[in-house]
């Protein structure tokens, strides 16, 4: 049986991402893709520079429409958002209208005046909230950004949790903390059974390593260690912004997962969440 990739976090020009809808669908097909979700990031209600305008939406849903029949036979399209989780203001129930969700947290609390801090926008960015809001406890940070994630897969639960441990992107230029602190070891641990609990699916975001901004996977290789164990559902995501990127580093990381003792990568595939035996090639979809 033959191998297909499947990637189900993407961006385009709808939002921070590079080129159409369509451009992406080219370059999945040429990459050897067989389902492929579009996922930019969901309208917030304050402005930002990378989230989508609420005004687009229904454009995006119809161009993503009008691709999923133009293509048929060819490849699975299916139309999601990457939903920014802001307790009261942004959450995955929003949208019945999509095929899945990804839920994210990318804002983790606010400033005096209200404004939110961004936590995987630049260095200066990130160190400026850290200081002002959190006066420099990191561990006060991190504790918060996983409330946050908690709260979202306990009450708003997306079908795919992001990229679940982004807040240690920044430790990448400079050390901000060791994964190894035991402080670090015991939040996570405690996010992963109830990551376990909410039975939600964890993607595996190779866009931290491909861009070389963070020294890992997304999730961290211990980490991925603990979710296998657990047999909690994994699929493979690259969290592409142009075309050229949608499966980078997916062989490397296949590889990694089986190594890791991962039997079967999640895909949604005839419309819904399915595992599948893979190897460093992709994955077996039955009649693809
Ligand atoms: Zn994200
Ligand atoms: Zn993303």
């Amino acid at each position: 049986m033959k191998t297909y990739w499947t990637n189900f976090h993407s961006h385009t020009y709808y939002c921070d991402g590079k080129s159409s809808l369509e451009d992406h669908v080219i370059a999945a097909i040429d990459q050897n893709v067989k389902s492929y979700g579009f996922s930019s990031h969901s309208p917030v209600p304050f402005p930002t520079t990378w989230n989508m305008k609420k005004e687009k939406l229904e454009n995006y849903l119809q161009d993503a429409n009008l691709l999923i029949e133009k293509y048929k036979g060819q490849i699975q399209l299916y139309k999601s958002l990457e939903v920014d989780f802001i307790p009261q203001k942004s959450g995955p129930h929003q949208y019945p209208q999509l095929d899945y969700t990804v839920g994210s947290v990318h804002f983790v609390d606010q400033y005096e005046d209200g404004t939110y801090w961004e936590i995987d926008n630049t260095k200066t960015i990130f160190r400026k909230g850290l200081k002002e809001i959190f006066h420099d406890d990191i561990q006060a940070a991190i504790q918060k950004y996983i409330d946050l994630n908690v709260e979202m897969i306990t009450t708003d639960k997306p079908d795919v949790l992001g990229h679940l441990d982004k807040i240690k992107m920044h430790n990448h230029t400079e050390k901000l903390f060791s994964e190894e602190d035991n402080w670090y070891q015991k939040i996570m641990m405690a996010y992963v059974e109830e990551i376990e609990k909410s039975g939600v699916i964890v993607e595996v975001n190779t866009r931290g390593l491909y861009k070389g901004w963070a020294d890992d996977l997304y999730p961290s290789p211990w980490l991925l260690k603990e979710l296998i164990q657990r047999n909690i559902p994994i699929v493979l995501n690259s969290d592409s912004h142009v075309p050229h990127e949608i499966t980078k580093k997916f062989s490397d990381t296949a590889k990694m997962l089986q190594q890791l003792g991962l039997k079967k990568l999640y895909a949604f595939w005839n419309n819904e969440w399915q595992p599948f035996d893979f190897n460093e090639d992709g994955l077996y979809l039955p009649n693809a």
